[in-house]
C-alpha cells in the first residue's frame, strides 16, 4: 500500500504499533504535512489530505454559494430532509454546512 494516493495523501509507510488493530498508515500531504490514517480510511478515500483540503473547500466558489443556497432554503423554512434530498446530500452534511455558515458570520 506504500504509495497508495488518496487525493493530496501518499502513504509513506505503516505505522509499527497499531492499537485496538486499526493499521495506521504514515501519509504526506501535498502541502508537507504528514497525516496519520487508518487503513479502511484510506481505502475507502475517506480521509484525502492533512485538513487543508477541507479549508481549501470552504472558500471554493461553488461551494460557497451551494452554501447561500441552502441557507436560502433553510431561512424560508424548507425542511432539512427536503434540502438534504435536492442537493443529494445527508442530513447531517446540511447541518454541519449552515453551522459553518454560522462560523464564517461571526
Ligand atoms: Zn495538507
Amino acid at each position: 500500500m506504500t504509495g497508495y494516493v488518496s487525493g493530496k495523501l501518499t502513504a509513506v509507510r505503516r505505522l509499527r504499533e497499531s492499537r485496538r488493530e486499526v493499521f495506521l498508515w504514515v501519509c504526506r500531504c501535498e502541502c508537507g504535512k504528514t497525516k496519520l490514517v487508518s487503513v479502511a480510511d484510506l481505502h475507502q478515500k475517506k480521509v484525502k489530505s492533512c485538513g487543508c483540503l477541507k479549508a481549501e473547500r470552504r472558500n471554493d466558489p461553488k461551494l460557497v454559494k451551494r452554501r447561500e443556497a441552502i441557507l436560502a432554503l433553510h431561512t424560508q423554512g424548507v425542511a432539512i430532509m427536503a434540502i438534504a434530498r435536492q442537493f443529494d446530500i445527508s442530513r447531517q452534511r446540511v447541518y454541519q454546512i449552515l453551522e459553518q455558515y454560522k462560523e464564517t458570520e461571526e
